[in-house]
């Protein structure tokens, strides 16, 4: 799919730098044009859209009707006026819709069900093994997903689709699995197809860090457009928001940072085959796997950071160097790349502040000072739900595309939802 241009439209973002990317060429605004603009909550009078888009009155008059008629914005009472009648203002209305994300891990699941405006109106956790294959796993994520709807008094019809976040490589445009290490049974599987003879709504799917990143972006830090998420975890990996949308590259294969070769880590063995991966060093297994061998006992991740937390010298040591390493690659990338925000996550970003100080130390270190010099390093602030609301933001950002809305599909279409103006 391609996405548009996405707008974060938390109601923060109203600095100048937003607005002027808002400003589409006049020529071209259709009412997803306008709905845009709209995005971020400010109510707006007819006049006030006609001067930002530089439209006529009466075309905008015209393309107000339809995004009413959608539910998708709704009139927000009167400005003051000196005199005569007030005129309306109009917002967008993030109610008019929900969106369905989940996020599949290893062992486990978490579904949300969001507005349009990314606000989670209820969740839920499940122990789900991917392993149990795309057909039992996905069977779940309908029945969880249709309790969610109920819980939250919504019809199938208010649902503008459902995103799926996988643990493993996506190929984006068709919604399957290719070739995942730790997912019998999927490689190949048109997971979307499937979920929608169960669900027929529009159905996405990418990959956990993918989904995550975007998760992190849009309700973290909507005002930085270049963003590198990093998941530190069992394993490692990055998702990149460039120009404030998903980045994936030719085969969806961007961001795949934990098997780039690690300088003086030849002895180190990855699942993969080669040796010397950044995985193979600085995940959390192989973390574990070294304290063990020093006499730590150490079985994840998890338990990485249970003993950095209790102050344990090693893993703290051990940390800080996974740290080091994970700067040493992406200080390559920082230099190639030039994003305005790191963001650290995963369960390893949990042990505190070693990781994230190892990666400040090396990237400061050895990118150049111009990629440096305005760039943030910060840890991931969203936690577990950001995979689950990045793959609800997927599918909004999929169905509010300004030229998919201009076209005339999407969710501009007539709903029986009652508005909340
Ligand atoms: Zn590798």
């Amino acid at each position: 799919m391609s996405t548009s241009e996405p707008v974060w439209f938390t109601s923060a973002v109203t600095d100048g730098s937003t607005e002027r990317r808002r400003a589409a060429p006049a020529a071209a605004a259709g009412a997803g044009t306008l709905l845009q603009l709209l995005r971020d909550g400010v109510p707006r009078t007819r006049s006030e859209l006609s001067a930002l888009t530089g439209l006529a009155r009466s075309t905008v008059t015209g393309r107000v009707d339809a995004l009413l008629a959608a539910g998708l914005i709704a009139p927000s009472g009167e400005t003051a006026s000196t005199g005569g009648r007030p005129p309306a203002t109009f917002a967008f209305n993030p109610a008019a819709k929900i969106a369905l994300g989940a996020d599949l891990g290893a062992t486990h699941a978490r579904l949300a069900v969001t507005d349009l405006a990314g606000n989670v109106l209820t969740a839920v956790n499940a122990d789900l093994e991917i392993a149990l294959g795309p057909e039992a796993v996905l069977d779940l994520v309908v029945e969880h997903g249709r309790k969610l709807l109920d819980e939250v008094g919504r019809p199938v019809r208010d649902l503008l689709g459902i995103g799926i976040g996988l643990p493993g490589p996506v190929e984006h445009s068709t919604g399957r699995a290719v070739n995942p290490p730790i997912m019998p049974g999927w490689d190949g599987f048109d997971v979307p197809s499937y979920v929608r003879q169960r669900i027929p709504v529009p159905v996405l799917v990418d990959n956990d860090v993918n989904i995550m990143a975007l998760g992190e972006h849009f309700t973290a830090w909507p005002e930085y457009e270049h963003l590198l998420f990093i998941k530190a975890a069992t394993g490692i990996g990055c998702g990149i928001i460039a120009g404030g949308q998903v980045y994936r590259g030719a085969q969806g294969a961007a961001g795949d940072m934990g098997h780039i070769r690690v300088a003086g880590a030849d002895d180190a063995h990855c699942r993969c085959g080669n040796t010397g991966c950044l995985e193979a060093v600085a995940s959390g297994a192989a973390i574990a796997a070294k304290l063990t061998a020093e006499g730590i006992p150490a079985g994840g991740s998890l338990d990485v950071v249970e003993l950095a937390r209790s102050g344990s010298v090693p893993a703290l040591r051990r940390v800080r160097q996974a740290g080091r390493d994970i700067g040493e690659v992406l200080a390559g990338a920082v230099n190639f790349f030039n994003p305005s925000i790191i963001v650290i996550g995963g369960s390893l970003a949990l042990a505190g502040d070693h990781l994230i100080a190892g990666v400040r130390e090396v990237i400061y270190q050895r990118s150049l000072p111009l990629a440096t010099r305005h760039l943030r390093i910060a840890a991931a602030r969203t936690g577990e739900s950001s995979g689950a609301i990045g793959a609800g933001v997927m599918v909004i950002e999929h169905a509010l595309d300004p030229a998919r809305l201009d076209a005339g599909t999407g969710a501009l279409k007539p709903t029986s939802h009652k508005t909340n103006g």
